[in-house]
C-alpha cells in the first residue's frame, strides 16, 4: 500500500526532520501544532497544517481526539509519531488501527510487550539475552526488594517498570537506605507515569551505555544499523552519542548485533527500534536494560555511517516494503552527535526565550538538525532541546576535531545554550581518550 499523505504528530526538530524525508519521497506532509508553535518553520513548509490546541502538551501533542480529528480532516493515510509524546502510547496505536490510519511504528503487541521494562527484561532473559541480575518482574513489596538486595549485594538500583527519560530510578548503596528510596521512587513513578510498579537490579558501577539500532519489516526480515555509544550522560540522560562504539572489540560488537537481531525476531518486531545495553568495562559483558520501540533522538549518527535514511525506512516498512539484506549495508567512518539545549551550560537550567542571532555551522559532513532561526522564540512549555549537531569523519579523532570546529561556528544569542559544555567536552582529554562512563559528569555537574 502506498502512503500518500502523512501527519506528523510531533514538534520541534523531529517534525522538521520527518517533513523533509516525507517531501523528498514525493509524499505530502501534514503538521499539527499548538498555539505556542504557530511560528515554527515546519508549519510554513508543510503541505497542510492544523492547530490542535493550546500550549500545554496534554491539550495539544498528547490530545488524541484532536490529533485524530486533524488526521481525518486532512485525509492523512498515516501518522508519523517521532519520539516522546504519543510515540509509545498503545491506546493511540489502537485508535489509529481502528480508524484505518497507518501508525508508522511497530506492531501493537511488540510495543505492549516492551513497554513494561520489567516484563521486557523477563522476556529477554527467557529468550537467552543477557540481563542484569535482579527481580524477575515487578516487586511485590519492599521486603522482596530487601531480600533480593541482600542476595545480590549493594549497590542496587530501584527502577520504575513504566519509567523513561531517567526518571523513577534510585541508586541504593546500603541496606538502611533501601526503604526510603523505595517509597520515593514509587511515588515519583506514580506521579510521572501513573504506574508505581518497581523492579530492582544490581547496580553496575562504571558502565558504558551501548545500544543497537535495528530495523524489521513486516515479512520477518531484520537487520541492524550498527551500535551507538551514549555513555556521556547527565542524570541518566544522554548528551553526546556516537557510532561506532570504539570501546568494544570486534567480537563483542558482533555478538551485540547478533543478540539484538535474535531478540527482534523473538518479539516478532517490525519498524525501527533500539536495544539498550549496559556494558561492563571490567568483565567485558553486556546486559540488556530496555528496548525503545520508536525512532531515537540519536538516530542521525547511524544514518551518517550507514547512508540509510531511518525515517524513509520506517515509512517504507509501513508501506509493506522489504528491507535490504545485511550485506548491502556498509558502515563507514565515525559519527558524533551533540544535543544542543536551551539551557545554562553550567547548571542545565532551562533558558527559553527569543533567539536574537543565529549562525548555523556548515561544511562537509556537518549536519545541524534544528527548527530554530533568527527571531524564533523557544517556548517554555516543552523539552529544551533545540537542535542536534552531527558530524561524520573517517576516524573518531577526526570527528572530534570536526565537531570542535562546527561548535565554534555555531552562534546562538539571546538565550543560553549548552554549546559551551560540548566545546569543553570536545577539548577534554578524557573524551579524546575514551575514558568515561555513564557517571562521568556527576563529578562536575
Ligand atoms: P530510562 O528508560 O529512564 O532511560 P534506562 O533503564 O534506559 O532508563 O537507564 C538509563 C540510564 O540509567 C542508563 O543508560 C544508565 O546510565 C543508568 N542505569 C540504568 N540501570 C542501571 C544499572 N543497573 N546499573 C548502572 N546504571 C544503570
Amino acid at each position: 500500500m502506498e502512503i500518500k499523505r502523512i501527519l506528523i504528530a510531533n514538534r520541534g526538530e523531529i517534525a522538521l526532520r520527518a517533513l523533509r524525508t516525507i517531501q523528498e519521497m514525493g509524499k505530502e506532509a501534514v503538521v499539527v501544532y499548538s498555539t505556542a508553535d504557530k511560528d515554527a518553520l515546519y508549519v510554513k513548509y508543510a503541505d497542510a497544517s492544523i492547530c490542535i490546541g493550546p500550549a500545554r502538551s496534554s491539550d495539544s501533542y498528547l490530545n488524541i481526539p484532536a490529533i485524530m480529528t486533524a488526521a481525518q480532516i486532512s485525509e492523512s493515510d498515516a501518522i508519523f509519531p517521532g519520539y516522546g509524546f504519543l510515540s509509545e502510547n498503545q491506546t493511540f496505536v489502537e485508535i489509529c488501527e481502528k480508524e484505518g490510519i497507518k501508525f508508522i511504528g511497530p506492531n501493537l503487541s511488540a510495543m505492549a510487550l516492551m513497554s513494561d521494562k520489567s516484563k521486557a527484561k523477563s522476556f529477554m532473559k527467557r529468550a537467552g539475552v543477557p540481563v542484569i541480575p535482579g527481580s524477575d518482574g515487578v516487586l511485590k513489596d519492599v521486603e522482596e526488594a530487601r531480600k533480593l538486595a541482600n542476595e545480590m549485594g549493594y549497590p542496587v538500583i530501584l527502577k520504575a517498570a513504566a519509567g523513561g527519560g531517567g526518571r523513577g530510578m534510585r541508586l541504593v548503596t546500603k541496606g538502611e537506605d533501601l526503604e526510603k528510596n523505595f517509597w520515593a521512587a514509587e511515588s515519583e513513578a506514580l506521579s510521572a507515569f501513573g504506574n508505581g510498579s518497581m523492579y530492582i537490579e544490581k547496580y553496575i558501577t562504571n558502565p558504558r551505555h551501548v545500544e543497537v539500532q535495528i530495523l524489521g519489516d513486516e515479512h520477518g526480515n531484520v537487520i541492524h544499523v550498527g551500535e551507538r555509544d551514549c555513555s556521556m550522560q547527565r542524570r541518566h540522560q544522554k548528551l553526546i552519542e556516537e557510532t561506532p562504539a570504539t570501546i568494544l572489540d570486534e567480537k563483542t560488537r558482533e555478538k551485540l548485533h547478533e543478540t539484538a537481531i535474535a531478540a527482534t525476531k523473538a518479539i516478532g518486531y517490525y519498524g525501527a527500534g533500539t536495544f539498550e545495553f549496559l556494558y561492563d568495562q571490567d568483565s567485558k559483558e553486556f546486559y540488556f536494560i530496555e528496548m525503545n520501540t520508536r525512532l531515537q533522538v540519536e538516530h542521525c549518527v547511524s544514518e551518517m555511517v550507514s547512508g540509510l535514511d531511518m525515517v524513509e525506512w520506517m515509512i517504507r516498512i509501513a508501506q509493506g516494503e522489504k528491507l535490504p539484506s545485511q550485506d548491502e549495508i556498509e558502515f563507514r567512518g565515525h559519527s558524533i552527535e551533540c544535543r544542543i539545549a536551551a539551557e545554562d551550560p553550567k547548571s542545565f537550567a532551562p533558558n527559553p526565550g527569543k533567539i536574537t542571532k543565529f549562525i548555523a555551522p556548515n561544511g562537509r559532513n556537518v549536519r545541524f538538525d534544528s527548527h530554530i532561526y533568527e527571531g524564533y522564540s523557544v517556548p517554555p512549555f516543552y523539552d529544551s532541546m533545540i537542535g542536534k549537531l552531527i558530524v561524520h569523519a573517517d576516524t573518531r579523532q577526526k570527528a572530534i576535531a570536526k565537531m570542535r570546529v562546527a561548535l565554534d561556528e555555531l552562534i546562538i544569542q539571546g538565550i543560553k545554550t549548552t554549546r559551551n559544555f560540548h566545546l569543553n567536552m570536545m577539548e577534554s582529554a578524557d573524551f579524546a581518550n575514551n575514558k568515561f562512563d555513564t557517571n562521568y559528569l556527576t563529578k562536575y555537574y
